[in-house]
């Protein structure tokens, strides 16, 4: 895998190239939360040159598996994750965020990732591992209404029968145990 790109030697009508994402280089990449499934992932890129700017479209597709954060469960997802960055000559800004944001445009769009770089050549990972980074959650659900686990029973309540073991119908709060052998009386007519 190469992740570097000379930028004289980019063709002004851009550069089409597919990157193997292996297993290996994915599992760095992933983060905690996740992890490579043995099936290595695919950058489909296209650069090309603007001057001495550079820009990358395209998509990171892979697949990744993680453990819902509610039910335990073990979940396969094939991620993918569009890819658009702008590598400008100079040094990153030390300005406050809104002036960064002015500067960030240089007549390009401005819904792209800019990147300043230094020197002959542009580097494209650190930048497409963080396009993985902010697109994966740090506390990954099966479902976004997972139902998770239940504190009684240890059963995945999203696998049950009716959706519920209705422990929490048959759970009494030990404050209030007492009162439940409690008989009130019966409303007087
Ligand atoms: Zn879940
Ligand atoms: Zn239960």
């Amino acid at each position: 895998m190469s992740f570097t790109h000379v930028v004289d030697k980019i063709p002004a009508a851009g550069l089409e190239f597919t990157e193997v994402l292996s297993t290996e280089w994915l599992g760095r990449a992933l983060g905690d939360a996740f992890r490579p499934v043995g099936v290595p992932g695919e950058a489909k890129l296209e650069v090309a040159r603007e001057g001495t700017s550079v820009v990358v479209d395209g998509e990171l597709t892979f697949t990744a598996e993680f453990t819902c954060s509610r039910c335990a469960e073990d979940v396969q997802v094939t991620h993918l994750l569009p890819v658009r960055l702008s590598f400008v000559v100079g040094e990153e800004p030390e300005e406050s965020e809104e002036e960064a944001d002015d500067l960030d445009t240089f007549g390009m769009a401005a819904d792209r990732e800019v990147i300043f770089y230094q020197g002959p050549e542009v580097d494209l990972e650190a930048p497409l591992v963080e396009v993985i980074i902010f697109a994966l959650p740090a506390y990954p659900l099966c479902a976004e209404d997972c139902r998770g686990v239940c504190v009684d029973c240890g059963q995945n309540r999203n696998a049950l029968p009716g959706g519920d073991c209705r422990c929490a119908e048959k759970r009494v709060d030990p404050r209030f145990a007492k009162l439940a052998s409690i008989s009130l009386p019966t409303k007087p007519n």
